[in-house]
């Protein structure tokens, strides 16, 4: 590729602040607020207008492994406490014990309310685009806005941006995953008891008409509930596109299905995949009208806004979670926190705190979906309250950082899981 060279320029520094998260979805929301409920001063940088991340924007409503095999809660502490501010404002709904689904809109609203209340500077429309690294340090993070390019200096850093962008760009090592990519959707004017009792009464016949929704170049739809449902108001996870020009998905193991070529963390893929999930969308839609019962009068409300990344970057850490390691039940001396796994016997899994650390970079923690966890565990640790639970751990340990002046690397862990468990975490 050809390239050229960009000159030396001299930037302005916004904001001087203990603890910079970037990203402000599930993970980054809730790092920040813990850090800023710590004492810190913390700024939260997102590059879209709202919080919530693939929760609001990309329209991912259900509120996976909260729970372990025997229906016990096991995600308690900010997670919960963003729960159950979303109930009290009609913004939850329960449809069977503690499957929980989030209303986009009202999350959003929440979100900004608990970072707020708590202290947290928000900063939208701001893209992180480059780390400042000195002596192998994150001090900092340069930010592109319609203001311009500018700095942040902080004495921490959370990376949540998801795909581990400020890790990359410092440095760290890491592992390019790469999954189908989604495009969700919200639908309304769908009768989802009459579909259900068309798939108990003809089950043969619904299974037809999936095969033949993906020869097309479709996808099955299925109706997640909304608080709305009663107004045919449904959410739909797309599983995606896993390859250039073919439908992603089949039936069987789940982790076959979660393999791809595709990456999120390229401009040109992701924009291939924006145009194409939209058209394959809309043609699954007027296949389902015509021909699935229920599905007569649905009419697509929103497309997400944001794309369906479920893996890019897993950043190298001083600790790799492995798929042994969860399967074994393992437990750790530095747990953070503990998540529901309803794909595998053991029910539910630590994650140590060392998952949270890069391995060789300093000044800098990361939380959410980049954490280091190998393929397999990523498939559950990327879920919502998970990412969430590596937040709060994230946020805590870099204000406990600032506040004793040591490295991330070096805050005492027993001190960290006590106050973790003060805040309600689950270990
Ligand atoms: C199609 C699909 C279906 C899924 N289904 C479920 C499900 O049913 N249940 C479940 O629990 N989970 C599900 N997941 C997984 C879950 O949604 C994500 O893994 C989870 O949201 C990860 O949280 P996060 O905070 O790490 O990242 P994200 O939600 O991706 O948030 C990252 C945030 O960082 C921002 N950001 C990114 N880069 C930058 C940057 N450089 N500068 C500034 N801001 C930046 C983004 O705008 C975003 O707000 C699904 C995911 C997909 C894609």
């Amino acid at each position: 590729m050809q390239k050229i060279n960009e000159p030396a320029r001299q930037i302005d520094v916004l904001r001087q602040v203990d603890v910079l998260v970037v990203g402000g979805g599930p993970a980054g929301l809730v790092a920040a607020t813990a850090a800023a409920r710590q004492g810190a001063r913390t700024l939260l940088v997102e590059r879209y207008g709202c919080l919530g991340g693939l929760a609001t924007g990309g329209l991912v409503l259900y509120m996976d492994a909260i729970t372990d095999k025997a229906h016990e809660r096991v995600i308690g502490g900010l997670p919960w406490e963003v729960l159950q501010r979303l109930d009290a404002r009609g913004g939850l709904v329960e449809d069977a014990p503690l499957r929980l689904h989030v209303d986009s809109e009202l999350l959003q609203a929440v979100a900004d309310d608990i970072c707020l209340e708590s202290g947290v500077e928000l900063l939208f429309h701001a893209w992180g685009v480059a780390a400042l690294v000195e002596k192998g340090r994150v001090i900092g993070v340069v930010i592109e806005s319609k203001s311009g390019r500018q700095a942040i200096l902080a004495s921490v850093t959370v990376d949540a941006t998801g795909d581990g962008d400020i890790a990359a760009f410092a440095g760290a090592r890491y592992e390019l995953g790469s999954q189908c990519i989604g495009l969700n959707l919200k639908v309304g004017g769908a009768d989802r008891a009459r579909y259900q009792q068309f798939q108990r009464e003809q089950p043969e016949r619904a299974r037809e008409l999936r095969e033949e929704i993906k020869r097309r170049g479709g996808f099955p739809l299925g109706l997640g509930s909304t608080p709305h449902s009663d107004i045919g108001v449904y959410w739909v996870n797309i599983l995606g596109l896993s390859a250039w020009g073919r439908p992603g998905g089949g039936e069987g193991d789940v982790h076959a299905y979660f393999a791809g070529e595709l990456s999120a963390i390229d401009v040109q893929h992701l924009t291939h995949v924006q145009i194409e999930l939209r058209r394959r969308i809309l043609l699954s839609l007027d296949f389902y009208r015509q021909h699935v019962p229920g599905f007569e009068n649905v009419r697509l409300l929103a497309f997400a806004s944001q794309i369906g990344t479920r893996e890019s970057r897993r950043i190298a850490g001083v600790h790799l979670l492995t798929k042994e390691e969860v399967q074994a039940g393992m437990t750790f001396p530095d747990a953070i926190g503990r998540a529901g796994i309803t794909y595998d016997p053991i029910g539910s899994y630590q994650v140590p705190y060392g998952s949270l650390v890069p391995e060789a970079i300093d000044g800098l923690l990361v939380a959410g979906r980049c954490i280091s966890v190998d393929h397999w565990t990523l498939q559950g640790a990327r879920l919502i309250p998970p990412a969430m639970m590596t937040g709060q751990a994230a946020g805590t340990a870099a204000a406990m950082a600032v506040a004793s002046g040591v490295a991330p690397r070096h805050v005492d862990t027993a001190a960290l899981q006590r106050q973790l468990v003060a805040d309600g975490v689950i270990l």
